[in-house]
């Protein structure tokens, strides 16, 4: 049975003020049964861990470089997350595939060096409007999951995370009907190449727009196996909400 996950994703928000929402979010669902992380600025990432230690919730990185150390300024590479805390990372957002012109092979290297840190990887994926207006939304998400996953993925070092562009911080959701086409290829393609077990045991989130509101329709979705939140994970209330209809 795999266990359902709420992530929320803080993006460029946060300081040091902001970690209160998650101290109260961490005393009043002490007793989730699902797993609560957060993946907040880098900046914050050290202080939320230690916030958080021995509570319900774990903290990850929005991102991570490709390289063990070196040269490259204003980056953060997989180990400092580790030693920062983290025990995810987030990696292949659609918000750093536009921005930083991350590709599938990017995806994949910044995958690898996040398992030789030890860390569990939530690779994203997802069309744009005019991807799925074009109407190969399937073939492109085949093509992400194929391109960004490297070899010798399990149920613990990756989780899969379907966000359509187009849903981000918008507050278009897509229909239960979508998601779950969508959810179900993922795991079929899971399954082909990792093996029934292992496809199985990957938990599979739903991300983009996600609600207190629109939260236990989502879930009810098979092979829903939890969001990954933008803007209503920065409030206590709203990502508690959420973390309620789970
Ligand atoms: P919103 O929940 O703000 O739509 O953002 C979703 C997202 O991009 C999470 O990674």
């Amino acid at each position: 049975e795999r266990r359902k996950l709420a992530a929320g994703n803080w993006k460029m928000n946060g300081t040091a003020a902001d970690m209160a929402e998650i101290e109260t979010l961490a005393q009043e669902r002490s007793d989730a049964t699902c797993e609560v992380l957060v993946c907040p600025p880098a900046t914050l990432l050290e202080r939320l861990a230690r916030a958080c230690e021995g509570g319900p919730v774990v903290v990850g990185g929005q991102d991570c470089h490709a390289e063990e150390k070196g040269a490259h300024t204003g980056d953060v590479s997989a180990a400092m997350l580790k030693d920062a805390g983290a025990s995810y990372v987030i990696l292949g957002h659609s918000e750093r595939r536009q921005d930083h012109g991350e590709t599938n092979e990017i995806v994949r290297a910044k995958t690898k060096a996040a398992w030789d840190a030890g860390l569990t990887a939530v690779i994203c994926v997802g069309e744009t409007l005019s991807e799925r207006e074009a109407s190969n939304t399937l073939d492109l998400i085949s093509g992400q999951l194929a391109g960004s996953i490297p070899d010798k993925a399990n149920g613990h070092n990756l989780v899969v995370a379907y966000e359509p562009v187009w849903a981000i911080g918008t507050g278009k959701v897509p229909t239960t009907d979508q998601i779950g086409e969508v959810h179900s290829m993922i795991r079929a393609k899971l399954e082909k190449r990792f093996g029934e077990g292992v496809g199985r045991s990957v938990r599979i989130l739903y991300g983009g727009s996600v609600k207190p509101d629109n939260a236990a329709e989502i879930f009810a979705v098979s092979h829903v196996d939890g969001a990954l939140v933008g803007g209503a994970s920065l409030k206590a209330k709203d990502f508690g909400g959420i973390i309620a209809a789970l």
